[in-house]
Order: C-alpha cells, then structure tokens, then sequence
C-alpha cells in the first residue's frame, strides 16, 4: 500500500473512531474484509494452521492474529501492541442538569486530557447504549453503538471580560466548568433517556418502551482530521495518541499471509492505569495465548522466542519549548518513528529488542529516532512494560513523534505512521 491511500485511510479510521467501541467494529470490519475470521470469546475455538483470526473483548479491545505453518514453540510469535482509548469526557450517569442559562449534561474526565483546548468546539456525542431484554429465562444484554456526528454541544469559555487573568493563570474546574451546554433551558424535552431512545429509533433499533437502558458515551470534537502546514507535512485530529498506532498494525497485520506467526493486541484502558478486564494488565492476551497454546511447555517455549512491539506515540520535539526535552533524545516530527528508553523500566525496551528493531527499521529504509526523558521531569509509561511482565516476552516500546499529546486536537507528522506501517508489516512476517 503506498503512502497516500494509507495516510487517507487513517485520517478516515481517526475520524469515524470517536470511541474505542467505534474503533474495534471499524479494525474488526477492516480484518474480515482482509480474510481475518472471527472468533469469540464465548465458543470454543478450532484453530487451524497458516489462518488468520480476530476476537474481541468488551467491543473495546481486540487480538488478531495468524497461525503461521509451523509450531509456535519453534518460532515464538511476532507481537505488536498499541491502545484504543484516548482521554475525554464520558457522560455521568444521571447527567441532565439545568439553570437559566441552559440545559448541559454533567460529564466524568476520562484519563488526563488538555483541558482547555475542550472549550469552544463543536461537539457530538457517541459510544455504546445496552438495553436489557427481560422477554426470554434470564436477561439478555444487546450493545448498539451510536454517533451523533452532528454538533450537539459545546463548552464555552468565559468571556475575557468576566476574567481579566484568563490569559495568566488559567485553571479549569471540572466539576462546574466542563458539563457541555447542550439545550436551552427545558429544550432537552425530557432525559437523557428519552434522547436516547429517539436515537435508536432513528437508527431504526427497536426497544420495548419498559426496557432499562444503560450507556457509554463521551463528547468528542466534530472538526474532522485533516492534512496540515503549508506543504502538508503534518496530520491534526483526535485520538491519535493512539488510533494512529492502531491503524498502522492492523493495515500491516493485514498484509500478511498466515504463513508466519503474529498476533496485535490492541488494549483499552491505556489512559486509564491499564487494571481492568480489556486493559492491559488483565488476562485477555495471556487467555489468548493459552488457547492458541495449550501446552504450557510449548507456550514459555514460544513466548522465549516471541517479541512484542508495543507502539504508543512519542514527544515529538516542540519548536516553542526546546527547554523541555532532553537536546539528544528529542525526536523530531517526519522523521521515523522514536525507540522509546527509560532506565528505570516505564518503557519495557532492552538492548536485544531495540537492536532487533533497528535492523528491521534498516532493511527498510525507515529512519528510527530514540526518546528518553529529562532526568529532571518524571517519565510517563504505556502498556508496553506491562504486558512483557505478565507475558515475560521481550518487549520494545516504540512510538510516533507527536506534539499536543492530549489535546483534543493533536498533531502528528504525515510520513511518521507510514514509516511504522512499514517497519511492522515486515515485523509480522519476520517469524517464519
Ligand atoms: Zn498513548
């Protein structure tokens, strides 16, 4: 695939993923339209050799993964791991909330996100809707995924007027600041339920008027990802910490044949501390990799020959703040993606996985940068070292220069994730 249609597909997979439950249905399509079968977590699997499956867990994590020609205890898989969520504002449950000057909906932080840079946007709302079924012996639970992609709210700033420091010492409070402005007063014509319900209607999803509703939903920005600068050099938009690294293993997994054996993990929960069911830290890759297999001799045999890339974006270099990076390990947008090192293991690379990188990085012409944090600031972490300390597979943390981490407008550079793309698609067919 060459670098214009790649880079086109991932604008449109950043644009049309606003939740990780968008982001997994979208990849699952992506991998099934590439021959990928699906599998739950529910049955029992059949697995068959030089054949490529996908399953899901919580709509919000996905394993995909090829079984390649010979015994994974004589090759070890090759592994790629990255994150589904981003952080934003999750709707509370009992959100509607009102006084003269409108109707907003009270709103949990999700993660650590820029918050400023959440005022004045035009937002939408999407996630999950469960609706419970009591018709059959016991209840049944039906997941419907919902995007609004139309503006419905938004959080205004106060004017300059009524803060004469907004431009000294900005500070937001999230209780009383961040619930978006969604109505005028009574304009929501009753709940947030009855909204809800109008929602599945108009997707043509029927539900019983008694039936118990529950949701997942957060606000997230309309304006679309774009090709920015003068020459295009850079790519805008949402979530790509770490949808952008998402994109880029599933295109490359997708390339392969299933004659060698790979797998990507991709982890909700990033954002979040990684302590939960579809996280990183739960059991859904280890459950995994004992049904692929079995044997518990033949699976520490595997996991000692596997490697793991863990991809989850970096800092790139910031033109108008040098003074926070260290001068020698500050990458630089456009030109490779970043081996990210951390003396005090919050990033999981060692000297045997980044070598191995860089000679994949070499045979294909990718520039590879390095990134290490200031000495005098804390470093941050991924799910890279925790996933090789329940998995005791070699692990390497690597990552896409970005600048604006977490803002809700993040901005990248247009050749970085081809460059990944690039390096991992040969990565996955590495272990033959
Ligand atoms: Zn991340």
């Amino acid at each position: 695939m060459n670098k214009r249609p790649f880079n086109e597909g991932l604008l449109h997979f950043l644009g049309t993923s606003p939740t990780p439950f968008h982001a997994v249905a979208s990849l699952v399509h992506l991998l099934e339209a590439e021959g990928f079968q699906r599998l739950h977590e529910k049955d029992r699997w059949t697995l068959q050799p030089e054949s490529r499956y996908v399953v899901t867990r919580n709509d919000s994590s996905l394993i995909a993964f090829t079984t390649g020609r010979r015994p994974f205890c004589e090759t070890g898989l090759a592994m790629g791991g990255a994150h589904t969520d981003s952080p934003c504002l999750k709707v509370k449950p009992v959100a509607e909330m009102e006084n003269g000057g409108g109707a907003r909906l009270g709103v949990e932080v999700y993660g650590s996100p820029l918050l400023t840079t959440w005022f004045d946007r035009d937002l939408s709302l999407a996630g999950r809707i469960t609706t419970l079924d009591n018709s059959g012996n016991r209840p049944g639970v039906r997941h419907t995924l919902i995007d609004m992609k139309r503006p419905v709210a938004i959080i205004p700033n106060l004017a300059i007027h009524l803060d004469r420091e907004a431009n000294k010492n900005r500070q937001v409070n999230p209780q009383t600041e961040l619930p978006p402005l969604i109505a005028m007063p009574g304009g929501l014509s009753g709940t947030l339920e009855t909204l809800l319900r109008k929602e599945l209607t108009n997707q043509e999803i029927e539900v019983a008027p008694e039936a118990v509703l529950e949701f997942e939903l957060s606000f997230y920005d309309t304006q679309l990802p774009a090709l920015t600068g003068y020459n295009q050099e850079f790519i805008t938009g949402a979530r790509i910490d770490n949808l952008l690294s998402c994109f880029a293993l599933a295109r490359a997994l997708a390339r392969s044949t299933g004659e060698s054996p790979a797998l990507m993990v991709l982890n909700d929960h990033e954002e979040v501390g990684s302590q939960t069911p579809s996280g990183a830290s739960g059991n859904f890759l280890v459950q995994v990799l004992e049904r692929l297999i079995p044997d518990p001799e033949e699976r520490a045999m595997a996991s000692s020959r596997s490697l793991m890339i863990s991809s989850d974006n970096a800092h790139a270099l910031h033109p108008a703040h040098p003074g926070k990076y260290d001068p020698a390990h500050s990458p630089r947008l456009n030109q490779g993606p970043a081996i990210k090192y951390n003396a005090n293991q919050r990033y999981a690379t060692s000297s045997t996985t980044a070598a191995y990188f860089k000679e994949i990085c070499r045979r294909n012409e990718v520039p590879v940068q390095a990134f290490a944090m200031r000495n005098d600031m804390p470093c941050g972490s991924t799910i890279g070292p925790i996933t090789a300390a329940i998995t005791g597979i070699p692990t390497l943390d690597v990552g896409v220069p970005m600048l604006a981490m977490h803002s809700i407008r993040e901005t990248a550079g247009c050749e970085d994730a081809f460059y990944l793309y690039r390096a991992m698609t040969d990565f996955f067919q590495s272990m033959a």
